[in-house]
């Protein structure tokens, strides 16, 4: 796999998602690194950023609640670049209507290669990391090669 250096600056796009039994692990995570969140721009699926907004005070772009299409709207933010850093509590023990969501949105962080947290512990390791509050270069993988082999074999 070839990448590409692209350089990231001090203020990211964080996109914040929780299903509801980790929505109040969110919230508390959020009200730790306040501090921290006000330097950055923050996206969160409906539900999850209305109550960051009212529980922590951060300003949130709320986009779709998730199960309504929100969590492939974060997929298609990773793939345009817009979202650098995902941080998501899903629930492992509820089964959830919009699975298949849940899964395209960790494939396609997997395939951006943007940070992702997916509990509170990983989540603090993550905004404890230098590159948070830095700027910095990422590796983001180039899919020209990919992309040509593709155009030969339609
Ligand atoms: P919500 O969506 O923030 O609108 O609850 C989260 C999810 O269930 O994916």
């Amino acid at each position: 796999m070839e990448f590409k250096q692209v350089t990231l600056g001090a203020k990211k796009s964080i996109a914040l998602i929780a299903h509801d039994n980790k929505k109040q692990d969110m919230v508390d995570w959020c009200q730790e690194h306040k501090a921290e969140l006000v330097n950055h721009k923050l996206y969160a699926t409906g539900t999850t950023g209305m109550l960051i907004e009212k529980e922590a005070g951060l300003q949130i772009t709320k986009l779709i609640s998730g199960p309504l299409g929100g969590d492939q709207q974060v997929g298609s933010l990773i793939s345009e670049g817009t979202v650098d850093v995902l941080i998501f509590f899903w629930d492992p023990f509820e089964p959830m209507p919009h699975d298949p969501d849940v899964k395209a949105l960790l494939r396609i962080a997997a395939v951006w290669n943007i940070p992702i947290a997916c509990n509170h512990s990983s989540a603090d390791f993550l905004i404890a990391s230098p590159l948070f509050n830095s700027a910095s270069l990422r590796d983001v993988p180039d899919y020209a090669a990919y992309l040509a082999k593709r155009s030969v074999s339609f």
